[in-house]
């Protein structure tokens, strides 16, 4: 139950094979030395007054350093916290703050900015890492010898803090334990089939649980080996598929990729494409299965509670569902208001168990009361349905439902019908104060480069296949829709800006 043991186990053997190639420098690291650097670490952060449960809080770049740093911290009894790379110093206050971390890791170019911040929020100790790996964390690193041992941990102590992506409001920091992230990642290896053959190429971001949790700890816990990208890189990819076996991304990854001429070439080797993290349209799942003849398998997660869901490995991937509950997870559809199950096939909240799930919010006792059930189910806010055949269904936030006239209306289901219209790239639609019906359906349209879209146009083309209630009282044509830095569209921001548009 001790995340850092049960990933060593797993590649217990392998300490002469490939654990990671970086996709650019590519600079090659065994799993022997991976693990000599991650118990290097460990050494330094116990050295620099870690203590079981201390948190050890990093905003730095994407670098086998910080991996390195993640596995130490965990093997030292320490709490991960990784912050995304993009939040500016007024933001790592908010964070450093609410956590109280022990130890804190920043860019070298931000030690100067940073460590008053730090040492106001109790931080004893700052180190830096840089992008190329130098900085003082390196240097504490490599004045340690291998060989520390893991500090005795139980199933319940926390492994991590990880913030939620502040998609619906500020970021919560969840406390996931040593036996969720050992459980989830055990259970999605095997459920995706990852062995220590498999070579995945690893391209997201690994301060957030899809990259870090999902792509780093599958491989780990298989024994396989990654191809490492600082970030996404169209081009780098499709040069890197040929070597691969496996991908995971986030949908925009998919849609950019099918503008890659090679791609059905360079896909033809590979065993596997894994979405998440936000809805895969099935539209791009067919022109992927089109283009290169597979069929992505999109899976359902969040910060909370890793992954819950996942569309088959063998069996039909259906496009436009997140598949089935993970084994050892247990998933409802519950009336809102009642929490009461609603009928096979009616749409309501998600709610989940498991030993994937969360301990709860960090220092956020109401929050945690309101949405972690005492028997352990999670309500995840997120809306959804289970059709005939128990594929589950994601129909969007509960938050961004919208109930115009006593009725309600999902968001996705109108803007399925406007991205459908010819000249449409991508739609948002919200709900604003309506003076007669509470709320009114609003559609924020971008259209796609070059097309010429008006309301009227828009209004024209859905009235057919949605009923009145449903359709937009507005219809605004922008350039982009907002999106937080894990590229989710902020509906609230939409909200706020358009909040007096229909009063
Ligand atoms: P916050 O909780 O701070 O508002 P967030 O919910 O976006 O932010 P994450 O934990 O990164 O933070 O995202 C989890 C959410 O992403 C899920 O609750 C769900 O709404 C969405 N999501 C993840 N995978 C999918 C998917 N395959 N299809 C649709 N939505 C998905
Ligand atoms: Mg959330």
């Amino acid at each position: 139950n001790h995340l850092g043991e049960a990933i060593s186990r797993a590649s217990d053997g392998r300490r002469d094979a490939l654990f990671l190639e970086h996709g650019i420098t590519g600079e090659r690291v065994s799993y022997g030395d991976f693990w000599a650097g991650a118990e290097r670490m460990a050494a330094a952060l116990l050295r620099a007054g870690l203590e079981p449960g201390d948190r050890v809080a990093v905003q730095a770049d994407k670098t086998v350093a910080m991996l390195e740093l993640y596995v130490g911290c965990v093997l030292a009894g320490g709490v991960f916290l990784p912050l995304n790379t993009a939040y500016t110093p007024a933001e790592i206050e908010y964070f450093l703050t609410d956590a109280a971390p022990r130890v804190f890791v920043c860019d070298p170019g931000k030690l100067e900015a940073l460590t008053p911040i730090a040492e106001t929020a109790g931080v004893t100790r700052v180190f830096t890492l840089a992008g190329d790996e130098t900085g003082t964390l390196a240097q504490a690193r490599d004045a340690e010898a291998p060989g520390l041992a893991a500090v005795p941990r139980s199933g319940d102590d926390l492994a991590a803090i990880l913030y939620t992506s502040g998609t619906t409001g500020r970021s919560k920091g969840a406390m996931l334990t040593h036996r969720a992230l050992a459980s989830n990642s055990e259970a999605l290896r095997d459920y995706w089939r990852f062995t220590d053959k498999d070579v995945l190429i690893h391209a997201l971001p690994i301060f957030h649980t899809h990259g870090l949790f999902v792509a780093t700890n599958v491989t780990l816990m298989a024994g396989g080996a990654c191809l490492f990208l600082p970030g996404f890189d169209a081009a780098k990819i499709i040069e890197l598929m040929p070597r691969a076996t496996a991908l995971m991304g986030v949908p925009t990854f998919y849609v950019r990729l099918l503008d890659q001429p090679e791609l059905a070439q360079a896909a033809k080797g590979m065993r596997l494409f894994i979405s998440g993290s936000a809805p895969l349209l099935a539209e791009t799942h067919e022109k992927w299965r089109e283009a290169t003849g597979h069929a992505i398998l999109e899976r359902y997660g969040m910060t909370e509670t890793n992954m819950n869901a996942s569309n088959p490995y063998d069996g039909e991937r259906r496009p436009g569902t997140v598949g089935f509950p993970l084994p050892g997870v247990e998933l409802k559809v519950c009336n809102a208001e009642t929490g009461a199950e609603v009928a096979q096939g009616d749409i309501g909240v998600i709610e989940v168990r498991g030993p994937n799930v969360f301990a709860g919010y960090w220092q956020m006792p109401e929050k945690t009361a309101e949405e972690l059930r005492a028997d352990g189910w999670f309500i995840t806010g997120d809306l959804g349905k289970i059709d005939g055949d128990g594929y589950v269904h994601i129909v969007g936030r509960g938050k961004d439902l919208i109930i115009s006239g006593g009725f309600n209306v999902y968001p996705k289901e109108v803007e399925e019908a406007i991205d459908d219209l010819p000249g449409v790239n991508e739609s948002a639609v919200i709900g604003v104060p309506h003076p007669d019906f509470g709320e009114g359906v609003v559609a924020v349209v971008v259209p796609e480069p070059g097309a010429k879209l008006t309301a009227e146009g828009v209004l024209a083309g859905i009235a057919d296949r949605l009923a009145k209630f449903k359709r937009p009282k507005r219809v605004l044509i922008i350039d982009a829709l907002p999106r937080n830095t894990m590229g989710k569209v902020q509906k609230n921001l939409l909200r706020e800006e358009y909040a007096g548009l229909l009063s």
